[in-house]
């Protein structure tokens, strides 16, 4: 029987110990999000986030701009949000529209409150193995995985999805860890090849049944990161089959997404406890 990886679970606890070291901290952790356009989807993540911030005892802000705002009032924004001293993390929820750039708006936010770890010079801390700020959805993987005592050193783990903002970073962060790592994307020959070698198999490509069961083995330990709407429903880009054949996995939803807020969460206190110092 495969073993259930319970994100949720494991998130209420990070997310219980953040609320007991905001009752005693004595400043409250300030969160802006600032969310463009009337992406869906977006808007129910920003909502998450906002909703355990506010549970956790921290100050929020939700900035929210029209879909054709311009490249200059988004910069406004994060200037103000920047100079802003109850503000701790600025959070930008991606994709924006086509017409921004996402990199440059992204090199606009103050290293200390990139509490999402996209700026590049936290990029490249992470990369250094000196991570301040490191990208959310990753450090939810390695927080899950040490949670339920699996081990990274020495294992292989193969990445399917090399994006900016969970294959790239967690291949530095397993990197850190001692795993023996190996990406594959859109372009890999033979797919199915690196996957049966996988101790612990990571899938963020946005495509369901990315992995099938004849692409692991009954020992692969495998992380779900995938959220994809199909007819209302949310589903990984595992197929269920290839989960229960698994040793062990995480389930959408309830797997991979909590522990992305709950590393959302633990970043800002992060920052507040810096600017503290
Ligand atoms: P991107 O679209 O930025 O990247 C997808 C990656 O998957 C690319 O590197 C692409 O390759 C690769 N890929 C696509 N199809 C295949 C395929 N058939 N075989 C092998 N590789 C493939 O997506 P993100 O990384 O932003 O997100 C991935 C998924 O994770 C999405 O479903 C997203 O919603 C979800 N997600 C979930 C989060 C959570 O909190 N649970 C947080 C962030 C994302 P190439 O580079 O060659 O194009």
């Amino acid at each position: 029987m495969a073993k259930i990886l319970e994100g949720k679970s494991c998130a209420r606890k990070i997310e219980e110990q953040i609320k007991k070291e905001v009752q005693l901290l004595g400043i409250k952790p300030g969160l802006a999000a600032i969310i463009v356009g009337n992406n869906p989807a977006s808007k129910i993540y920003v909502s998450r986030k906002i909703a355990a911030c506010t549970e956790c005892g921290f100050f929020t802000k939700t900035i929210e701009l029209s879909d054709n705002c311009s490249e200059q009032k988004l910069l406004t924004v994060i200037q103000e949000l920047n100079a802003d001293e109850k503000i701790h993390g600025i959070l930008l929820q991606l994709p924006l529209p086509k017409h921004l750039n996402e990199q440059h708006i992204i090199e606009k936010i103050d290293i200390n409150k990139d509490v999402d770890g996209f700026h590049p010079l936290n990029r490249g801390l992470l990369v250094l193995g000196k991570p301040v700020f490191t990208a959310c959805t990753p450090k939810g993987i390695l927080e899950l995985l040490n949670f339920y005592n699996i081990t990274i050193a020495g294992k292989n783990v193969v990445i399917v999805g090399r994006s900016i903002t969970v294959g790239k970073p967690l291949a530095s962060l397993l990197l850190n860890a001692d795993a023996t790592v190996t990406i594959c994307h859109s372009k890999t020959k033979s797919l199915a090849e690196h996957t049966k070698k996988a101790d612990i198999l990571v899938v963020a490509t946005g495509r369901v049944n990315t992995i099938t069961p004849d692409m692991i083995t009954r020992k692969t330990i495998v992380i779900d990161v995938g959220i994809n709407r199909i007819n209302g429903k949310i589903t990984g880009d595992v197929s269920d089959e290839a989960k229960q054949k698994s040793a062990a996995y995480t389930p959408v939803p309830g797997g991979i997404g909590p522990m992305t807020i709950a590393m959302l969460l633990q970043n800002t206190l992060l920052a507040a406890k810096r600017n503290d110092e």
